[in-house]
């Protein structure tokens, strides 16, 4: 590992800077061989003294010149960094960011810093135009310790957006020949990041309240069974279906969320096997027969003779008719009618789509809960959701099926006057013949 050498502290020179201590060296090792030449007898005084005053001055113009360079930047100029070629490097960064001198004045900012912090003005100090008490003292810490420093950049306007500040000490030529410890600012937008992370955390809390609801209602009933109820055939008996329904809830909403998982993870790999849509979806609608008939709902199916292909996979289609209908023959069943239909149609861009639609005739569904409907456990009436066995995955595991298959969900109601739930995929090239 390189390690930068501590600066002598012993030298007599040591309190002068490098370039003059160079120099004075030099004009003192001349000086006395000048001597010397002239106590020969070989150089005349006055030759020699325009000798060491040539040489003085080539050993202390460069020095001024650094010298007054450096009192500039003191006295608020610009630091002598090599200006053009550092300026494209940070005007070439994706990121914003921004170069700093010692001191945290703007040397150079890229123009997705000066969108994201309009207040940074070139030579104006950066301390002033990001106020956040963490930023300063960041910034602080990394000139004083020349080692980087980290801190969370807030911007509230437009949207909320949260920012990972890195200042990066970083040397940079300057126009002497030497270099520059400059600050390196960098923002990274964290903001997608902790978006996901919030809905992580939001995901978790509500799969473990909707389980811990039922898990709560069953261990109530075994300690009232052991108990109270211990001797009491009719309740024991009443108890058990209770217990029977909480369980097969639990069940239901561990499937849901193995579902979803599932679809998720081969989100980003389209199906490609060809399957008729026509036979999966009666095959739903007879397993449901038995609900329609406790609902008292006429289910009405207008499916086309002919073969309906779909690059698809045929177990998450089960699954997406199964929600579609069932929550039809659930919270529309008032309508005592459901219509399942299949078409044909074209998309606003002109593809030809395969629509498949549900609709019922029940209460409807108000308008400003339409655009939330395919959020995870989201519920117009989480009662009546829990009383029909719901578990709120239902919309959002149909959702991204149809991701899955290219396709989408269209969501039409009007309140007293039933749903409309469409699901439409891309029409595949090879099944066009096959269209009626
Ligand atoms: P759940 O398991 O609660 O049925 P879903 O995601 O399938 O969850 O549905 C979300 C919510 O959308 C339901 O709780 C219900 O409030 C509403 N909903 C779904 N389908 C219909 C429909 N056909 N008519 C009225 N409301 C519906």
């Amino acid at each position: 590992m390189a390690v930068e050498a501590p600066p002598s502290s012993s030298s007599f020179f040591s309190p002068w800077p490098d370039r003059l201590r160079h120099s004075a060296i030099v004009l003192l090792v001349a000086g006395l061989a000048l001597s010397v030449l002239v106590a020969l007898g070989e150089l005349s005084p006055l030759r020699a003294g325009v000798v060491f005053a040539l040489m003085a001055a080539a050993a202390l113009v460069p020095w001024r010149l650094h010298h007054a360079a450096i009192s500039r930047e003191d006295r608020g100029g610009t630091v002598p960094v090599e200006a053009p070629a550092v300026a494209a490097v940070v005007a070439g960064m994706p990121d914003p960011a921004v170069l700093l001198d010692r001191a945290g004045r703007v040397i150079h900012l890229n123009a997705a810093a000066a969108q994201l912090a309009p207040a940074l003005r070139k030579n104006e100090l950066a301390q002033f135009a990001l106020r956040s008490p963490e930023i300063i003292t960041a910034l602080r810490e990394a000139i004083a310790t020349t080692e980087p420093r980290r801190a969370t950049y807030l911007d509230h306007v437009p949207v909320d957006r949260w920012m990972e500040l890195m200042i990066t000490p970083v040397p940079v030529p300057t126009a002497f020949g030497g270099t520059e410890k400059c600050m390196l600012m960098t923002f990274h937008d964290q903001t997608p990041l902790r978006r996901v992370e919030e809905m992580r955390a939001d995901f978790v809390a509500n799969a473990s309240h909707e389980l811990r609801t039922p898990l709560a209602a069953l261990s109530g009933f075994i300690d009232t069974l052991q108990g109270p109820a211990k001797d009491d055939p009719k309740a024991r008996d009443r108890f058990l279906a209770i217990m029977h329904a909480q369980a097969t809830r639990m069940a239901r909403l561990i499937d849901d969320l193995l579902s979803l998982s599932r679809v998720e993870l081969s989100a980003h790999v389209r199906p490609d096997t060809l399957v008729d849509l026509v036979p999966i979806i009666r095959q739903v609608a007879d397993g449901l027969e038995p609900l329609a008939r406790e609902r008292q709902v006429v289910v009405e199916i207008n499916l086309p003779e002919t073969l309906v292909m779909i690059a698809g996979d045929r177990e998450e289609l089960l699954r997406l008719f199964e929600n579609l209908i069932e929550n039809a023959l659930k919270y529309g069943a008032s309508g005592g009618k459901v219509i399942v239909s299949l078409s044909w149609a074209t998309t606003g861009e002109g593809t030809p789509e395969i629509r498949v639609m549900v609709r019922d005739f029940g209460p409807g569904i108000a308008p400003e809960h339409l655009p939330r409907l395919t959020e995870r456990f989201y519920r117009v009436d989480v009662g009546d959701s829990r009383s029909q066995g719901g578990t709120g995955l239902g919309l959002s595991l149909v959702k991204h099926i149809l991701n899955r298959h290219r396709g989408r969900l269209l969501i039409e109601s009007v309140p007293k006057n039933g749903a409309t739930f469409t699901a439409c995929f891309p029409q595949p090239k090879s099944a066009h013949s096959t269209q009626s």
